[in-house]
């Protein structure tokens, strides 16, 4: 979802990513969620929210903070969350933040009912579509352009709800995978490129959608299937109902959760995470070795995939550097010194390891160069020989618009710079990324242009598979909700 902006890592920034969980009838519905939106609290830090039913009602608890923070012991925000079905949502970005409107799943009252969404990704027509709403009339209570999608199923002149939301989301552009509760029904539906993950479990009979499968196995349910690109399953008393009510589309799902986005424990489209890391890794070896001492991830993100490589190269895997579990990541830190500072705080070099060596350090991506400039000043005054980073993505060169939080394209260093400038900002002895094509073979596609592309790449290309209708002067997005927050 999105919201109005005030992202350190740019003013600009709309994109966040988010976790959502949804249950249909289980008698610990409301605790089941708790423990769901817990596993995909890597997706979403800054606020939680549940919405259950019970018997005529619907009952909210959305709270800025973590999962364990809002809903664990100390708080009655879990033992409020009666009923036997449940939507929750994690929200990622500092982003509009502190709005508590903002704060997901989203409820409304309409003509034949209640609905709550919660959302996972970011709709590229939210402006566009929110003028001509308020145009008419509209009275938004949030900046989030989830509310958008209320708004038009409120307002769709069809009869029934799975209508009328179909209605909606026919009109929105973007990436999203949502769950939606009403009195009778959850739904959950992703968009028809597929950007987004989505999968549904069963537990005990009851029917369970999470962004990743990592929250299936926290409660013990059995991962079924992928929602579809494209695809809206309904789940009522009768059972569950699949419908591809819009307009086929190429299924590009995003790489990035691969790289870097999903918990490695979890399965997305038949493909462990983990695994997808570790041949990143080892590709990345055959693509650019190094005759060195040790590898080194930068942790945690940065560790499958220096498996991999330190595997491929025969180089021992050493951890040199120790992060400390207990500070938030570092970007979502309020202002930039004090992000300087969260990059220290949060990683400590484990000089016994590093002194006189030779060192390969291998991270999931540059973005800014914050990280990757601070860790290697930090390897080399703990008396490493030589360091010499890997980066287990392409070159990022584009902002995402479709959810995942990016600073804007000019403050992407590997848009500023060519690979050896980049090398001179960071430190680094030497610098590499994978390939484009490299990243595809880890993949298990011959290249990118063997067959039509399979992914969503375009942070790393440019090639945008949804229309960018929101967006002025090229890349460079608006600040959608700046004149109506
Ligand atoms: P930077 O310091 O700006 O170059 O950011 C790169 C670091 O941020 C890497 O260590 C990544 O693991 C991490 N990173 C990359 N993309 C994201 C994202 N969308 N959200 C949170 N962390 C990220």
């Amino acid at each position: 979802m999105t919201g109005h902006s005030d992202h350190i890592w740019d003013q600009d920034t709309l994109h966040e990513e988010c976790g959502v969980f949804g249950i249909f009838d289980h008698a610990d519905a409301g605790a089941l969620s708790v423990l769901g939106l817990h596993a995909l609290q890597h997706r979403g830090q800054e606020a939680a929210g549940i919405v259950t039913y019970d018997e005529g009602h619907f009952i909210a608890e959305r709270h800025q903070g973590l999962v364990g923070d809002a809903f664990g012991r100390g708080s009655n925000a879990a033992k409020n969350l009666k009923g036997r079905f449940a939507i929750g949502h994690n929200r990622y970005s500092t982003a509009g933040g502190s709005r508590a409107s903002n704060i997901q799943p989203i409820f409304a009252d309409l003509a034949g009912g209640g609905l709550a969404i919660a959302h996972n990704g970011n709709l590229t027509n939210a402006h566009t579509l929110r003028q001509e709403l308020v145009a008419q009339g509209a009275i938004f209570q949030s900046t989030s352009d989830t509310e958008t999608i209320v708004h038009l199923t409120a307002r769709s002149p069809k009869q029934r709800i799975v209508e009328k939301l179909i209605d909606a989301l026919c009109q929105v552009e973007g990436a999203y995978s949502l769950v939606a509760l009403t009195s009778k029904k959850l739904i959950g539906v992703r968009d028809p490129n597929g950007v987004r993950p989505l999968v549904m479990g069963n537990l005990d009979g009851a029917t369970i959608f999470a962004s990743e499968t990592c929250a299936l196995d926290i409660i013990g349910a059995e991962y079924m299937r992928d929602v579809k690109p494209g695809e809206m399953v309904v789940v009522d008393k009768d059972g569950i109902h699949s419908h591809f009510p819009f307009k086929p589309q190429q299924h590009r799902f995003c790489v990035f959760e691969y790289i870097y986005f999903a918990r490695p424990d979890s399965t997305l489209e038949g493909r462990n995470v983990y695994q997808a890391r570790k041949n990143i890794g080892a590709v990345l070896a055959q693509e650019a070795p190094v005759i060195a001492d040790i590898v080194i991830p930068v942790p945690d993100s940065g560790v499958p995939a220096a498996l991999g490589f330190a595997n491929e190269a025969r180089i021992s895997f050493e951890l040199g550097i120790i992060r400390n579990h207990y500070v938030g990541r570092t970007f979502i830190e309020p202002s930039d010194s004090i992000r300087h500072l969260g990059v220290r705080l949060k990683h400590n070099p484990n000089r016994a390891m590093l002194k006189g060596k030779k060192v390969v350090l291998v991270d999931d991506s540059i973005v800014r160069g914050t990280t990757s400039k601070k860790i290697v000043a930090m390897v080399r005054d703990a008396g490493a020989a030589e360091v010499h980073f890997r980066v287990s993505s392409p070159p990022t060169t584009h902002s995402c618009f479709y959810g995942v939080d990016t600073p804007n394209t000019d403050d992407l260093l590997a848009h500023k710079m060519d690979v050896e400038q980049m090398r001179r900002f960071i430190g680094a002895d030497s610098l590499a990324f994978i390939s484009m094509n490299g990243l595809y073979r880890a993949m298990g596609q011959a290249d990118r242009n063997a067959a039509a592309p399979k992914f969503c790449d375009a942070c790393f290309t440019g090639d945008y598979p949804i229309a960018l209708t929101d967006i002025s002067g090229g890349t460079r997005q608006l600040s959608l909700l700046a004149d109506v927050a």
